[in-house]
């Protein structure tokens, strides 16, 4: 589209940042996404310094009725964006450590790993996700279901406020006592809302864990898979566990005895004494022969190792499913269309384990999506060949083989492509659906904020 050149200059004028449009040198690199298959064509990127650049950006947007996304690290991208503005937030990345009373604020580009690192030298921690180089922020406001879920809930569970910029361009601090709705939606209703600029967060006093994978191979994957389902049924909400089956490509990349090999990987996070740790983890050990094992004592600045999520993105197909429960036959029935033995385009199929401290909602409300299930799976394919059909025929053929488990509602960090009606519909519980809608109405009556179905 064509847009007025002085107004361009008077943005241009007014922020601190760059503004890019649709075929300058950096826009590309400004907004590449951790799936490097998804490729975005905006018509302006401004890469914001500051939350009046932010709020500058909104209004140019509005006035030129472009549609405003948001875009952090890239993690979260799943088709591509044509046309609209894209405000940028990698530069806000301060972190301020406030040890006494507990808590970080985080500026709207900064990603876990160094959250994690300046909070671990006051012997605090952060509530965080599996991979650290995930962006705090979009991820907790799709509520955040990391490696600690079942001890400590989801991350949106420990937010104190946020600073928003609104549809309307204005920048207002939402808390339990100032926006309290907007507080509401935004620990888990992901997007629709505004832009967050900051956020601060409670931090859990905790420097170490018992906590890391062990990974089976061969003839060892389907009982050590049958294990973990029997196993963690019964593991009290004091540990929290996930299961990988992963068919690792021969390239390089992947640790050197993984590549080329299909292993199970059974990860583990305990924020307790390693002996407790020990104890409740032994029966995995006991399961079937060890190939691999990398649980122990480690400090919270490695929890990143107990998923060993990639750090450099590729292309990829993902769905995510929440499920009510999952027993024996259902791993049994899994395996018959999944399993090892089995052809599948499946680099990775996981499932983690809910309940606990993530089935509680916080006393004042969060709008969380995905509470009330069991268990998560995702299934995740990296060979594009298998994108258009094998990839979707293979989870299709999931679906039916647990049809009866698969949950009614699943999270927004969970639902993949938001943009779906029926996916959409689903990220979170009816009741609390509708509430968000009318937040989002209240505060982005215009809709300047593009989110959800067209
Ligand atoms: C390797 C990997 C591991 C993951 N692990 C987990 C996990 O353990 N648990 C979990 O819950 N999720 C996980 N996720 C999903 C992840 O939390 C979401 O994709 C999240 O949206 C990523 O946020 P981002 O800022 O890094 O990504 P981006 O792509 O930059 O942002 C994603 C979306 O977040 C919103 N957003 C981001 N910043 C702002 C802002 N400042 N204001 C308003 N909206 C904003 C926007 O809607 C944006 O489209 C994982 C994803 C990947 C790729």
């Amino acid at each position: 589209m064509g847009i007025d050149t002085e107004a361009l200059a008077r943005l241009r004028e007014h922020v601190h940042g760059t503004v890019y449009v649709r075929g300058d040198e950096g826009l590309a690199a400004e907004v590449a996404c951790f799936n490097p298959a998804i490729r975005h064509d905006p018509d302006v990127v401004v890469a914001v310094e500051s939350e009046e650049d932010v709020a500058e950006a909104v209004r140019f947007a509005r006035e030129h009725d472009l549609p405003v996304r948001v875009q952090a690290t890239g993690h979260g991208e799943e088709a591509p964006t044509v046309g609209g503005l894209i405000v940028s937030t990698r530069a806000l990345d301060s972190i301020v450590v406030d040890a006494p009373a507990h808590l970080v604020r985080l500026g709207a580009g900064v990603r876990w790993a160094p959250v994690i690192e300046r909070t671990a030298e006051h012997g605090l921690a952060p509530v965080a996700g599996s991979s650290t180089s995930v962006g705090a922020v979009g991820y907790t406001l799709g509520g955040g279901l990391g490696p600690l879920a079942r001890t400590h809930g989801f991350t949106a569970d420990w937010v104190r406020g946020f600073r928003v910029v609104t549809a309307h361009g204005e920048i207002v601090s939402a808390d339990p006592s100032s926006h309290p709705h907007l507080f509401w939606a935004l620990r888990g209703g992901k997007g629709g809302l505004g832009v967050v600029t900051e956020m601060t967060l409670e931090l859990v006093p905790l420097t170490t864990l018992y906590a890391g994978s062990v990974f089976f191979e061969g003839d060892a994957i389907e009982p050590a898979f049958r294990a973990w389902v029997d196993w963690a049924a019964g593991l009290g909400e004091e540990a929290t566990t996930s299961v990988v089956l992963l068919r690792v490509p021969d390239v390089d990349g992947p640790p050197p005895p993984l590549r080329g090999r299909t292993v199970l990987s059974v990860r583990f996070a305990y924020p307790g004494d390693s002996a407790t740790g020990e104890r409740l983890f032994a029966p995995i050990r006991e399961a079937a022969a060890v190939f691999i094992d990398a649980v122990a004592e480690i400090p919270t600045t490695a929890v990143a190792s107990i998923h060993n999520d990639p750090e450099q993105g590729s292309p990829s197909w993902i769905r995510g499913f929440m499920l009510d429960d999952f027993d024996a036959a259902d791993g049994d029935a899994l395996l018959d269309v999944a399993g090892p033995r089995v052809e599948s385009p499946f680099l990775a199929l996981e499932i983690r384990q809910l309940g606990g401290a993530a089935h509680r909602d916080t006393a004042d409300g969060t709008a969380v999506g995905g509470r009330d299930s069991g268990y998560t799976l995702s299934a995740i394919a990296a060979d594009p060949a298998t994108f258009d059909s094998a990839a979707p025929a293979a989870t299709e053929a999931i679906s039916r083989a647990l049809q009866h488990r698969i949950s009614a509602v699943t999270n927004a960090n969970w639902a993949t492509d938001l943009t779906d009606p029926t996916t959409f519909e689903s990220a979170w519980p009816a009741v609390m659906h509708a509430r968000l809608t009318d937040v989002r109405a209240s505060y982005d009556p215009d809709r300047v904020f593009a989110f959800g179905p067209s």
